[in-house]
This record gives C-alpha cells, structure tokens and sequence, in this order.
C-alpha cells in the first residue's frame, strides 16, 4: 500500500520540527514535516487506499504514513497535524463525508487520528488547504480575492473574498467541480448528476469525454484510457484531438466564467496535475474563450509544484481551529 518516497531535504533534529501536513488525494496521498517557516523537510508519498469501505482502511494507512514521515513515531515537539481532504467534508465535525473518488464514507478523520497519535488534529478540503498554501507562500500573497482552481483527478475550487475564505457551512463552499456546464455530451459525473465540469475535464473522466466525443461527432475512437494520452495526441498533431481540446477549453472557458461572475475575483490560480502538465495545451484556447462581463481576472499557474495543498495543511496544523469558520480570514 505504501510505496514511493521522496525525501526533500535531510532530517533536522526532532525537537525543531514544528507540524504534519498531510495530503489526502484521490490518487496519491502525502506527509510531511514541516517548520515554523513551511519549509518542507521530510516527505512520504504513497497511493491512496482505493477499496474496502471500513474508516480503519484509511485512519490506519494515513497514521501510518503520519508515523513514516516522523521517522516511526510523532515526536513531542509537534504542535499539530493538518489535514488537506480531498471532499466533501464536515470540517466542524471533522469528517469526510462522501468524496465522488474515494470509496470511504462518513470517516471521523479528527477523533480517530487525534486520538491514535496524541497530537491536535485539524482539517480543511483540498482546495480550501490549496488556497491557503497559495496566500501564504505562492502568487496569491497580497492578494484579498481569489479563486484557486484544481483540475486534477477531480475539479476543485476554494475562494477568498475580501480577505475572507468562503467555508460554508461544512466547509465545502465554492464545490465548483460541480458547475453545470453542458448539455450536449449528457456525462455523469462522480456525484451522480450530469453535465457537471468534473464530469468533463477532470483526469479521471477525460478520456470518457473524448470517448463520447467522437461517438457524437462520428469520429473514430482509438481507446485512449488516460488523459495524458490524449494530451500526447494532441502534441503529435493530431487534427481530431485538436477540435476535441478545442470542445474542452469552451467547456472550460464557460466554467471559469461562471467562477468569475460568482466570485469577482482578481486572480485565478490553476493547480493540479492535469494543467500543470497540460498548461501550454490548456489555459491559452480557454482564456480566449472566457466570458468578457465583468473585469476578466488575472489567471496564473501555481508556482508550488503541486504542494499548494500540502503547505496550507501546515498551515492550519499550526493554530487554525475548524470549529471557527471565520477565524481562518483572521488567521491569515
Ligand atoms: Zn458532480
């Protein structure tokens, strides 16, 4: 279950460790030390349990790989673990609800795990944990209105509005993977409805787009089961793949048009490992394509690596209690 390790830098003495961030994923989940100034010390990766429904699978997988990332057991000197949670999730309560790309459900993440390892535990979902890394350490520092956009194995988005996070009131405010964006291809999206952005564009589904993309414009499909492949196509040239990222980018471009009008923010940042490996083939076509009403953002790619999720949790490993919904703008 846990294979693959990355270490980032060397080990410093226990005592001047200060959190655990860990970053629960749909497909990879990571943990890492980190000290007062989110540098990243020490870091564990491995796959996120894919089946078996029991809450113990992924509380004894993510205190196990907590354990890994302090060396085999949490040393007194941490003050918190936050956790970044691939939603939706009940952040007062401190559970994971029903996530569309997790096969867990209802998982009291906070009383297990605090109670297994001794330490505070707090969390917030991935994109909020995303913004929050991106105000603190990447381009949206200064910033009072945001909007942070993943297109990974789902979509994703956490807000800030006025210097204020918008939670909501579980904590899964701005679920924009969820937008209405298409009626035309009809695809059902991992919650269940149809014609949803992450049904579309995310990792997960790509290739069941492009599937039914060429089912209905009467192309010939040659069975791409991974975006990356047709990603890849599209790199070679290839005509068919191009009108289909051309599809794309408006169904992209209607998305983040309706980010902009929700939320009148005056940066987007993109993350997630579809765009960031993608950015060249994605982010030019759905700027030229993006609704012209209000004043159109600036739209800037992450410069964190995929590790915006990862610093937020630190973040809020440090002090940021979930039971305060406003006490995350005042935080910051
Ligand atoms: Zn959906």
């Amino acid at each position: 279950m846990c294979r693959g390790s990355l270490i980032v830098l060397p080990i410093k003495p226990p005592g001047m460790m200060r959190v655990v961030a860990v970053d629960l994923g749909a497909t990879n989940t990571r943990a890492s030390l980190l000290d007062d100034g989110g540098r990243v010390w020490k870091k564990i990766e491995a796959k996120t349990p894919a089946g078996g429904a029991d809450p113990a699978i992924l509380t004894g997988f993510l205190s196990g790989l907590i354990r890994r990332a302090c060396g085999g057991s949490v040393p007194s000197g941490i003050s918190g673990i936050g956790l970044s949670v691939a939603g939706p999730v009940d952040i007062r309560r401190g559970i994971l609800l029903n996530p569309p790309n997790l096969p867990f459900r209802d998982v009291p993440l906070i009383t297990m795990l605090s109670g297994e390892l001794g330490v505070p535990v707090r969390m917030v979902n991935d994109c909020h944990a995303g913004l929050i890394g991106e105000l603190t350490y990447g381009v949206a520092r200064g910033r009072k209105n945001v909007a942070y956009i993943t297109i990974s194995t789902g979509i994703g988005g956490g807000v800030l509005t006025d210097g204020r996070i918008l939670l909501g009131r579980d904590g899964n405010a701005a679920e924009i993977g969820h937008f209405h964006v298409d009626d035309t291809y009809n695809l059902t999206c991992g919650c269940g409805h149809s014609g949803h952005w992450e049904g579309y564009a995310s990792g997960k589904h790509l290739p069941w787009f492009f599937a039914q993309w060429c089912h209905y414009h009467g192309k010939p499909h040659w069975g791409p089961d991974k975006a990356e492949d047709i990603f890849l196509s599209a790199r070679e040239g290839d005509d068919d793949v191009m009108r289909f990222l051309g599809d794309l980018s408006r169904i992209n471009a209607r998305a983040v048009s309706d980010v902009i009008v929700a939320y009148d923010p005056e940066l987007i940042v993109f993350d997630g490992s579809v765009i960031r490996s993608n950015a060249d083939l994605l982010l030019p076509p759905m700027k030229d394509s993006v609704d012209h009403y209000l004043m159109v953002p600036d739209m800037l790619m992450t410069g964190l690596q995929g590790d915006a999720p990862l610093l937020g949790a630190g973040v809020i490993a440090g002090g940021y209690d979930t039971r305060f919904g406003d006490f995350m703008s005042r935080a910051l």
